[in-house]
């Protein structure tokens, strides 16, 4: 099978499974495990912040950074279209009292600038939650991947900051934003007051997210990891696979990304089907299959007869996502399916 579904398929590595026999381990609640330590300062390093806390996913990277920065009943503001709102269960409002206020997306990933400044521009009145967070995305899964720009967060940082608020980024996939913007995770990272990372996508280690940020709010993170049940003990087993991660995968991404380039070109030339452009494609392309949800059915069916699965994002709406599996003759196969596909489906 050629799995385009998502990049959280990747398998370790022979490296990585090397580093995770070999990993050196103590209980990290006390903080005593020394692989989980040197992971957490690689990180905080590499997104130039002080702190850092491993977190089994992504989700709870967000979840506990929401939690440490957002007192129960305030307003944490973010896009329609963000994962933490979309994709994790309500955490943040379920859990931590926290009012989540979906802003408009724009295509690009970007936030509607006007809308949140017309919402932090609200007074105090009693009727109103208090504003706590603002949250960014980048890249941005549901806006088909694409990188955001720096000039857009740093407005969004500025506005942020001139009303007291923090701002948090799910960088779930920031090494491959940075590869897209031509800078780094670092610079990036420089409008935000904390970041959450993702170990387990791209970089195709088994389990893991890093949360970033100042050692003080580090330290509230650290609270809020134990008390969603994300303290754990050996941990050096997940974070030797992190570190090779870290050390290895980063600069490869850029393999990635040129596969989605060959793919969205590719299906771009297949009749039935509509590559959605992004303004900075990084490793992932959407498109849609003419004729509604009964045809979408009928390609994805004749695809998987074919080897190829993507992601139904919608009726008619799929993605694919390239990683470290996926290799430039596969491509070629995809592109050769999806051509043979829509023949079948809406005929020669
Ligand atoms: C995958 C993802 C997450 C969550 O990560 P998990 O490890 O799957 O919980 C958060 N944000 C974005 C943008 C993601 O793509």
């Amino acid at each position: 099978m050629i799995d385009l579904r998502s990049d959280t398929v990747t398998l370790p590595t022979p490296a990585m499974r090397e580093a995770i026999a070999r990993a050196e381990v103590g209980d990290d609640v006390y903080g005593e495990d020394p692989t989980v330590n040197r992971l957490e300062s690689m990180a905080a390093e590499i997104v130039g912040m002080e702190a850092a806390v491993l977190v089994p996913s992504g989700t709870m990277g967000n979840l506990a950074a929401m939690l440490a920065h957002c007192p129960r009943g305030t307003k944490a503001f973010l896009g329609a279209q963000a994962h933490t709102y979309v994709y994790e269960a309500g955490g943040a409002a379920a859990l931590g009292g926290i009012v989540m206020t979906p802003l408009r997306n724009l295509d690009n990933g970007e936030l509607d600038l006007d809308e949140l400044r017309d919402e932090l521009a609200k007074p105090p009145d009693a009727h109103f939650a208090l504003p706590g967070l603002v949250a960014l995305e980048n890249t941005h899964n549901l806006c088909g991947g694409t990188a955001v720009e720096l000039s857009h967060m740093a407005a969004v940082a500025e506005l942020a900051h001139a009303h007291r608020l923090p701002v948090h980024l799910d960088g779930a996939r920031i090494f491959n934003a940075a590869i897209a913007l031509e800078t780094t995770a670092k610079k990036i990272a420089e409008t935000a007051d904390s970041v959450s990372f993702c170990l387990s996508k791209g970089l195709a280690a088994p389990v893991g997210s890093l949360l970033c940020g100042s050692r003080e709010f580090i330290g509230r993170a650290r609270r809020m990891r134990k008390m969603l049940g994300g303290g754990m003990r050996q941990a050096g087993v997940i974070a030797a696979a992190g570190i090779v991660a870290l050390e290895t995968m980063i600069d490869r991404l850029v393999e990635d990304h040129l596969n989605a380039r060959a793919l969205a070109e590719g299906l771009g030339l297949v009749a039935g089907l509509n590559v959605r452009p992004v303004k900075r494609r990084t490793n992932m392309v959407v498109f849609e299959v003419d004729g509604g949800a009964p045809a979408a059915a009928k390609f994805a069916a004749a695809m998987k007869d074919r080897g190829v699965l993507a992601h139904a994002r919608g009726p008619s709406s799929f993605r694919a996502v390239t990683h470290h599996g996926i290799s430039r003759r596969d491509i070629d196969r995809v592109v050769a399916a999806a051509a043979e596909s829509a023949g079948e489906v809406f005929g020669d």
